[in-house]
């Protein structure tokens, strides 16, 4: 098969020739249609100090996408050769406390499609069948293949209950944008978003925020006085890991506020402790999916709303055929308002 592959632990990638997968007795294989890139696999491309870390080279990265399964192994129920899939990137021990527990997404011992085995940026892919995701009929190839991004926004918004509530999401990328669409499918009053680019706050207007507001140039508290709130936000989604937007959110939340946490810091910061501890604020870490309840939530949602379905598919940019594979690699450095999607079936 074909596949992009990183040779050595070094800067590139190259779209050459490697083995099919072979399905263990657990296991299936899928054809892979369409694949999304992921800002890991811009690091992964790059070769940075997180990738020399976390990543075990030679391997094929790629963890999102959506296809079909061609081959199932003999201890395989449930699944069937012909069925439309994606699947969860994060293949867990199984054994440890969490993961006997049913909280999978909390296993201390996870191994990443993509980063520690081969991943989806190939014409075929082994998964665990444990992991593997059937999707409803009406979701498309494209919309199947950012599932994975998709399940970090879900999962985020739907940390806390969201009905009649005032949301901030401080981060308008693809994650954050698609966050505001679940946060306004769930019932949430007022929808607050933050960036420092324009396209992007038109996106979420988009989106469903009501307001948006750029940081570099005006304050979160001018969108509560547009909206004549008066206390604060109940609920905040960090969707950026920029320094100043915890603090900033903080600020804005009101007294028992609570705030998912997805944005990852680069770097440390420091945030108005007392503040934390006075006005009484739950912070939760947010990571991955959970497994597998936000993916239910993720396909329950979208077969039941065509307004989501069509919110969701404006975060997909452009599909581009895999043979061109950095074009499209290009266009999803140059961060703009959305996701680059390779079609692998054209080769
Ligand atoms: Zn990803
Ligand atoms: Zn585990």
């Amino acid at each position: 098969m074909k596949a992009l592959f990183k040779a050595e632990r070094a800067a590139g990638l190259e779209l050459v020739e490697r083995p099919d997968p072979v399905a263990a007795a657990d296991e299936v294989v899928i054809r892979v249609l369409r694949t999304g890139i992921c800002g890991t696999d811009l690091h992964i491309r790059r070769w940075d100090d997180w990738a020399a870390s976390a990543i075990d080279a030679p391997l094929i990265p790629g963890h999102e996408f959506y296809g079909e399964v061609v081959e199932v192994g003999p201890l395989v129920r449930d699944i069937a050769v012909g069925d439309r899939v994606s699947g969860e990137g994060h293949i867990v021990c199984g054994t440890c406390r969490n993961c006997r527990a049913g909280r999978r997404q909390m296993c201390i011992r996870t191994i990443g499609l993509g980063l520690q085995r081969d991943g989806a940026f190939a014409e075929y892919l082994s998964l665990p069948a444990t992991n593997v995701w059937v999707h409803h009929s009406d979701v498309t190839p494209e919309l199947g293949a950012i599932f994975d991004p998709l399940g970090n926004a879900v999962h985020t918004a739907l940390t806390f209950p969201l009905i009649g509530e005032d949301v901030l999401v401080t981060g308008c990328g693809p994650i954050g944008l698609m966050a505001i669409a679940v946060a306004r499918h769930a019932g949430a009053r007022f929808i607050v978003a933050t960036d420092v680019s324009a396209p992007r706050l038109a996106m979420a207007r988009q989106m469903g925020a009501d307001e948006v507001v750029d940081v570099s140039r005006s304050d979160i508290r001018d969108a509560q006085r547009a909206l004549a709130m008066r206390e604060g936000f109940d609920v905040g989604f960090e969707m950026s890991g920029a320094a100043t937007a915890l603090p900033a959110m903080i600020d804005n939340m009101n007294h028992g506020g609570r705030i998912a946490m997805l944005g990852l810091p680069s770097a440390g910061y420091d945030i108005d402790w007392g503040k934390l501890v006075t006005h009484m604020l739950t912070i939760k870490g947010i990571y991955g999916r959970e497994m597998f309840e936000t993916w239910n939530a993720m396909g329950a949602m979208l077969q039941s709303s065509a307004t989501l379905r069509e919110s969701i598919g404006r975060v997909i940019a452009e599909v581009l055929p895999a043979r061109d594979w950095e074009k499209a690699f290009a266009a999803a450095e140059s961060a703009g308002t959305g996701k680059i999607i390779l079609d692998w079936t054209q080769l």
